[in-house]
C-alpha cells in the first residue's frame, strides 16, 4: 500500500469520510493529514464547471466551455486519432478550470433506438466503442486529466433507471455489455470508472462484488477509483467489500454509521476501507500535483476543432444522383428553425454552456453561401400551416431546397427515454411536401439517435449531422458545398420501423426488470441473423468519391495458433477529389452449432487516399476475434471451424471476403437447452425463450403493496398512497415553479420529474441530504404505509440509525 503510513494515522471515521465526497463535485480535504481536494466535472463532450448552483442534471448553469460533438457522432468518426484530439483538448480546458477527472466517456451499449441517452454513447457495437472511449481517455490522460469510464454496466434505458434491474446472459454480457469497457480499462487505464445506477442480475452495480471486484479488478485488472454515479450507493457496507471507493456526491454522512458499525462488528475488514483510501489519495495527491495554474486553452482553435471533428464524423446517408455537393451559384433555399436554432447537444448531465455558436445559418454565412431561410415548422413542434406553405413556395422559386430537421430539444434526454422513433408530424409534412415541391431536396439530420424516414424515396440527398457541437452548422455548410468530403460511417443501424428492432416489444415498457431477451442480438447483430432488411445499416455512410478494395491476403502471424492475422488488401479512391474510406473487417463463424450472430465487427481503420492513390492496409486480428465466453469454464475459447473473413465498406456492402480455418479448441455446443429462437430468430422473443438461455426462471418484480414499503421504494412505487400523492404534487409544483408552471415540452423539467418520482427514497435522501434528511425520509413512508404516529415521531424526534435499519 502507498499509503499506508498516512493510512494508519487516519481515524476509521475520517477514512470513511474521505471515501465520501465534499459536496457535489469535489473530494474532501483534511488539513489534519495534509490531504488536498480534487474537482470532477461532467463530460463527456465539453466540461460542465458549475460555479454558483451545482447538480447532476445540467439545470443549472455553468461555465463557458467548448461543446464537442455528442459521442453519437464522433463515433461515426472511426477516428481513434480524432477522438484523442478531443480528448486532448477537453483535457487543456479541465488544466485551466482546475478540474481533475472528466466524467467520461459512456460506452454504454445502444440496445435500443429509444434509449433517451443514446446520444451520449458511442455505437450498438463493442469494439468500435471501446477503441472510440480508449482513444479518447489517452487523449485526455495525456495531459494528465483523469477519465472517469461510466456507466459501468449495462445502463442501457433512462426509464427507471435509478432502481431497474438488468436481467443479462453471461455469454451477452461478457460479449456484448463488458467489452468497451473491458478495452478502455485494458488499454487506456482511465483513473476513474463510475458505477451504474441500475441493478444487474438482481444486485446493485454500487454493491456488484461480481462486476466491480471479480471482473473489474482481478481479471481486467484495473487499479483506479471507482466511484458511484451521482446517488448511486445502495448499501455502502457491500461497495466497500466489492471494491467501491468513493461515493458521490457528499451524502453528509448518510451511510457513514452504517459503515462504522459494520467494522465494529467485524461484518466488514477495516483493510477494505483502508485499500479505497490508498487508491483515492494516490488518485488525488497525483492529480493534485499536476496542475497548472494560469493555464489558458485557446477557445477559438478548440472551437475549429470541434468544426473538425463534426465535419469528419456527419454521415451522407443518402446522395442520388450526386445531388451533392452543392455546385456554386446554386439558388438555395435554407429551411427549418433548426438550422437557425441548431441542436447541437443533448440535455442532462453533459449539457455544455458554450464558448461560441455557429447555427447552419451562420455556418452559410460564413462560407458566404447565399440562400433564402424559410422557418418551414416552429421549434416547439406543432405544424404550423402559414410557415409551411411559404416553404413550399420558396422550395418552388429555387434550385435546390435544404431542409434541417429530425429531433427537437424535448424528444431526447437523459431521465427519460423517448416514446417513439418517429420525427414530429410538422418535420415530416414539410419534407414531403416540399420535395414534392422541388425535386432537388436534402435533408440535413440532426438529433442523437435513429428516427423512420417515411420520405425517405422522395428526397435526394440525406447529411446526417446527429448532435454536432457548437460549430455544427459550420461543419454542415463545408459538407454541403463539397469544401469537406463527408467520410463518417454511422456507429448504429437504422431500422426501417421500430417494431423491427430486436427488443421492440419489451423494451419501452421501461419497468423495473429490463430483460435483456434477445441476448447478443442488438443492431446488426440481429438485423444480419434474422435477414431484416434496414433504412441504413451498420457502417454505411457514403463520400463524394468511390473507392475499390482488392487484393485480400490474410497472413497467419502466430504460427504456433492460426487465429492471430493479419488482413491485408489494397484500397484505391477511384473518383476524383480527395477522400477518407472507413474499411471494417467483419468475422463470422460458418455453420456453428453454438447459437452466434453472422459476423461481428473486430477492426477497422480510416484510410485517407488523394483521387488514383492506392493504398495497402494490413490490419490484425487478435485471437479475441474468434473467441466466444464459455459460460461453463468461465472463460473465453476459440471454437474450432471455419471463420469467414470479410472486408467492407459497410456491414452489409461486403467487397472482399475469405473462409479460413480456425484450429480451436472443440467447444461442446454451449446451446443444447438454449430455445431455437437464438438459431433463427423469426418471431418475437418470448421470455420462455429468455428463460432457456438464462438457464432459470424469471421472478416477476413484486408490486409494493402499502404496509410494506421501505427506503427502497420510489414516490412511484407508493403511489397507492393518498399522502405520497399529494407530496408528489407538491415537489410537482416546486419544480415547476422554475421553469414557470408545469412544462413537459421541457426536457429539463421532464427529466426532474422522473428522478424525483423515480428514484428509490434512500438516494433522493442521499442526493439531497438538507431537504430530505433521512429522519424524513423515514416519516414518508411511515404515513405511506399508514403508521401515522410512527411518521410524526420520525419528522419530530430523529429517530437512530438502529431504528433506521429496521425500516431498510
Ligand atoms: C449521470 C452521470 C453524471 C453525473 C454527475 C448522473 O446523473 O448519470 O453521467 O456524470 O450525474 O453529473
Amino acid at each position: 500500500m502507498k499509503f499506508r503510513t498516512l493510512i494508519e494515522q487516519m481515524s476509521l471515521e475520517d477514512k470513511i469520510a474521505l471515501c465520501s465526497g465534499a459536496d457535489f463535485f469535489n473530494t474532501r480535504s483534511f488539513e489534519k493529514y495534509g490531504i488536498p481536494s480534487i474537482m470532477m466535472t461532467d463530460g463527456p463532450h465539453g466540461l460542465r464547471k458549475q460555479l454558483e448552483s451545482v447538480d447532476h442534471l445540467g439545470v443549472a448553469n455553468s461555465i463557458p466551455a467548448t461543446c464537442f460533438p455528442t459521442a453519437s457522432l464522433t463515433a461515426c468518426s472511426w477516428d481513434r486519432a480524432l477522438l484523442r484530439e478531443m480528448g486532448v483538448a477537453i483535457a487543456e480546458e479541465a488544466l485551466q478550470e482546475g478540474v481533475s477527472i472528466v466524467l467520461g466517456p459512456g460506452v454504454n451499449i445502444k440496445r435500443n433506438p429509444l434509449c433517451g441517452r443514446n446520444f451520449e454513447y458511442f455505437s450498438e457495437d463493442p469494439y468500435l466503442s471501446g477503441e472510440m472511449a480508449a482513444a479518447w481517455i489517452e487523449g485526455l490522460q495525456s495531459l494528465d486529466v483523469g477519465a472517469s469510464l461510466k456507466h459501468f454496466a449495462a445502463n442501457n434505458q433512462e426509464s427507471e433507471r435509478m432502481a431497474s434491474d438488468s436481467i443479462i446472459d453471461e455469454r451477452a454480457l461478457r460479449e456484448l455489455y463488458l467489452p468497451a469497457f473491458e478495452k478502455a480499462v485494458k488499454s487506456a487505464q482511465p483513473a476513474t470508472v463510475m458505477c451504474a445506477y441500475n441493478k444487474l442480475n438482481g444486485v446493485y452495480c454500487s454493491d456488484h462484488r461480481y462486476l466491480l471486484r471479480d471482473i473489474l479488478r482481478d481479471a481486467w485488472g484495473f487499479k483506479g477509483v471507482i466511484v458511484t454515479d451521482w446517488g448511486a450507493m445502495h448499501d455502502r457496507v457491500k461497495a466497500f467489500d466489492a471494491g467501491l471507493d468513493l461515493e458521490m456526491p457528499a451524502s453528509q454522512g448518510y451511510f457513514d454509521e452504517s459503515v462504522m458499525a459494520a467494522v465494529r462488528q467485524g461484518e466488514l475488514l477495516e483493510e477494505h476501507i483502508n485499500v479505497s483510501v490508498d487508491r483515492l489519495l494516490d488518485l488525488i495527491f497525483t492529480s493534485a500535483t499536476k496542475h497548472q495554474p494560469g493555464y489558458r486553452y485557446n477557445a477559438e482553435s478548440h472551437h475549429m476543432l470541434a468544426k473538425t471533428i463534426a465535419a469528419n464524423s456527419a454521415v451522407l446517408l443518402k446522395n442520388e444522383g450526386n445531388m451533392l455537393p452543392i455546385k456554386k451559384g446554386t439558388k438555395i433555399a435554407l429551411m427549418g428553425a433548426l438550422a437557425k436554432t441548431l441542436r447541437y447537444q443533448g440535455a442532462g448531465s453533459s449539457h455544455i454552456n458554450p464558448t461560441k455558436l455557429t447555427s447552419l445559418t451562420d455556418g452559410f454565412d460564413e462560407i458566404g453561401l447565399g440562400y433564402t431561410y424559410f422557418e418551414g415548422y416552429s421549434l416547439q413542434g406543432a405544424g404550423d400551416d402559414v410557415l409551411l406553405i411559404e416553404a413550399v413556395a420558396g422550395a418552388r422559386t429555387c434550385d435546390v431546397a435544404v431542409i434541417v430537421a429530425g429531433l427537437p430539444e424535448e424528444a431526447e434526454s437523459e431521465g427519460f427515454d423517448r416514446n417513439t422513433l418517429a420525427m414530429p408530424d410538422s418535420h415530416n409534412r414539410l419534407i414531403a411536401e416540399v420535395a414534392e415541391a422541388n425535386p432537388n431536396t436534402v435533408v440535413v439530420l440532426v438529433g442523437g439517435a435513429p428516427v423512420e424516414m417515411p420520405w425517405l424515396q422522395n428526397v435526394k440527398g440525406i447529411l446526417h449531422m446527429y448532435l454536432s457541437g457548437q460549430a455544427g452548422g459550420l461543419a454542415a455548410a463545408e459538407l454541403l458545398m463539397g469544401i469537406v468530403n463527408p467520410s463518417g460511417k454511422l456507429a448504429e443501424s437504422y431500422p426501417l420501423s421500430y417494431a423491427d428492432v430486436p427488443s421492440a416489444g419489451f423494451y419501452e415498457d421501461g419497468g423495473k426488470q429490463a430483460q435483456y431477451r434477445e441476448g447478443l442480438y442488438v443492431g446488426y447483430r440481429y438485423y444480419d441473423k434474422a435477414q431484416k432488411e434496414v433504412l441504413f445499416p451498420f457502417g454505411h455512410g457514403l463520400s463524394y468519391t468511390t473507392f475499390a478494395y482488392s487484393d485480400l491476403t490474410i497472413i497467419p502471424v502466430n504460427l504456433t495458433s492460426s487465429y492471430e492475422l493479419d488482413i491485408c488488401f489494397s484500397i484505391t479512391n477511384t473518383g476524383d477529389v480527395d477522400g477518407a474510406e472507413i474499411v471494417q473487417v467483419y468475422v463470422g463463424a460458418i455453420g456453428s452449432s453454438i447459437y452466434r450472430p453472422e459476423k461481428e465487427l473486430k477492426e477497422f481503420t480510416k484510410v485517407w487516399l488523394k483521387p488514383g492513390e492506392t493504398q495497402r492496409v494490413s490490419l490484425h486480428l487478435a485471437s479475441r476475434s474468434f473467441a466466444i465466453y464459455d459460460v461453463k469454464s468461465g472463460d473465453w475459447v476459440i471454437p474450432n471451424g471455419r471463420y469467414r473473413i470479410s472486408v467492407g465498406r459497410s456491414s452489409q456492402d461486403i467487397r472482399l471476403q475469405e473462409d479460413i480455418k480456425v484450429n480451436g479448441q472443440e467447444v461442446l455446443p454451449l446451446s443444447e437447452h438454449v430455445s431455437e429462437w437464438y438459431h433463427h430468430p423469426s418471431r418475437p422473443v418470448t421470455q420462455a425463450d429468455f428463460e432457456s438461455l438464462l438457464g432459470r426462471k424469471i421472478e416477476p418484480v413484486k408490486p409494493w403493496r402499502r404496509g410494506e414499503y421501505t427506503l427502497e421504494c420510489t414516490f412511484k412505487d407508493m403511489k397507492a398512497s393518498l399522502i405520497i400523492r399529494q407530496i408528489v404534487k407538491g415537489i410537482g409544483k416546486a419544480i415547476a415553479k422554475g421553469f414557470g408552471g408545469v412544462d413537459y415540452q421541457n426536457p429539463t423539467f421532464k427529466m426532474m420529474m422522473e428522478s424525483a418520482t423515480s428514484t428509490p427514497l434512500k438516494n433522493l435522501g442521499q442526493l439531497s441530504p438538507d431537504s430530505m434528511p433521512k429522519h424524513v425520509i423515514q416519516g414518508i413512508v411511515h404515513l405511506a404505509n399508514g403508521k401515522y404516529i410512527q411518521g410524526i415521531l420520525s419528522f419530530i424526534l430523529k429517530p437512530n440509525e438502529e431504528k433506521a435499519q429496521t425500516l431498510s
